[in-house]
């Protein structure tokens, strides 16, 4: 026996006890269409070539905590610059992690336009930095004067920016991130998750912002399950992530299987082109639709508002198809539905569910 009186609560930290566990609908047999994954599978002789690679891997030795065979596949299928390093991640949520662990010295500001993906809010709280949300404009533009007085303000250690954003699905305009840049104390970090889909990075802005990191995930391009992320940056700041990352935070099989599909870039680029034309389709379909408005998307979902998001968010799920529903996460998202991009057919279920339940 042990005589302890105390419970979780006497000895948790109060910013754990205070947040609310990241939450994951249950999903079997549905249309899934609430977390940005790649519908597509990978074509037979692939699927194939990894089960191979799989049976030959020595799961019995620890992978190599430095990757370098993954690392120089990045490096070229992405375009990332000799001079720059880069830092893996089991997921970029382990990035975001990361990198706010580095920079969370007592009193640290993190900034970031509001609302954006809830990540960073999350770990600022856990690291004990402060978070400093700028409200966006109510069509989910920057509001750039409003995030430049933020920044001479806070005096930030930390911005993130979500390129394009989540859940709003917009891309900023470039014009007011380059003054963020330029006006930021400290680091800047770009989140290209949606890159795929909207075909603009910042990567080729590293060289002249040496305050710049940019973040990407292979999980919108078809590898959610494998959770690979990974960032971009000078040797100065990736040398410092670098100590705080778990030393071996992406497995071996995550190593072996990317490496793979990296090789095979134009089958993931072909399927991200499928996704980019089926979310044009389907946001036509909602503009036609009465009652539904769809905003501009550079990602692969769409953010809609519905006259009533909670009965629209029921009516489609007993009718087999999951969406997200924003509602009351944020005054800006009321009545907002964030729906991903799927395969035609899954898309087209989607829309007829979605119509009968409005
Ligand atoms: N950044 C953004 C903007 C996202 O929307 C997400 C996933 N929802 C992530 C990062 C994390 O992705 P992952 O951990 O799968 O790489």
């Amino acid at each position: 026996m042990n005589k302890s009186n105390k419970s979780p609560r006497d000895l948790v930290r109060e910013e754990v006890l205070a947040l609310a566990a990241y939450h994951v609908g249950e999903a079997a047999g549905m249309v899934k269409l609430d977390a940005m994954e790649n519908p597509y599978a990978l074509p037979q002789a692939l699927r194939r070539e990894i089960a191979d690679l799989v049976a030959g891997a020595a799961i019995n030795r620890y992978p190599d905590p430095q990757a370098p065979e993954l690392k120089a596949r990045l490096r070229q299928t992405m375009a990332i610059p000799q001079a720059f390093d880069i830092l893996i991640g089991n997921g970029s949520d382990e990035i975001i992690q990361i990198i706010v662990q580095a920079l969370a010295r007592p009193g640290a500001v993190l900034l970031a336009p509001d609302p954006t993906f809830v990540m960073y809010r999350m770990y600022a709280l856990v690291n004990r930095m402060r978070y400093v949300a700028v409200p966006l404009e109510p069509d989910f533009t920057l509001d750039c004067a409003r995030m430049l007085a933020a920044i001479e303000e806070h005096q930030p250690a930390l911005v993130f920016i979500a390129y394009p954003n989540n859940p709003t699905g917009n891309l900023f305009r470039e014009t007011d991130v380059l003054r963020i840049l330029q006006a930021a104390p400290g680091l800047v970090v770009l989140d290209e998750a949606y890159h795929a889909f909207a075909q603009k990075s910042f990567i080729g802005r590293l060289a002249e912002y040496p305050n710049l990191v940019v973040m990407r995930t292979l999980s919108k391009i078809g590898m959610a399950g494998l959770r690979l992320g990974y960032a971009a940056g000078s040797p100065a700041w990736m040398r410092e992530f670098d100590k705080v990352r778990p030393p071996y935070n992406v497995n071996l099989l995550t190593q072996l299987v990317a490496e793979r599909l990296l090789d095979h870039a134009e089958v993931l680029a072909e399927q991200a082109a499928a996704i980019r034309a089926e979310r044009d389709r389907v946001k036509a379909e909602f503009e036609r639709t009465p009652g539904v408005t769809a905003f501009a998307s550079d990602a692969n979902f769409l953010l809609a508002r519905v006259p009533d998001a909670g009965k629209v968010f029921a009516g489609m799920k007993q009718r087999g198809v999951l969406v997200k529903n924003l509602h009351g996460g944020h005054p800006l998202l009321a009545q907002c539905l964030r729906i991903t991009v799927g395969a035609a057919e899954e898309n087209t279920q989607c829309l007829a569910a979605l119509r009968a339940s409005l």
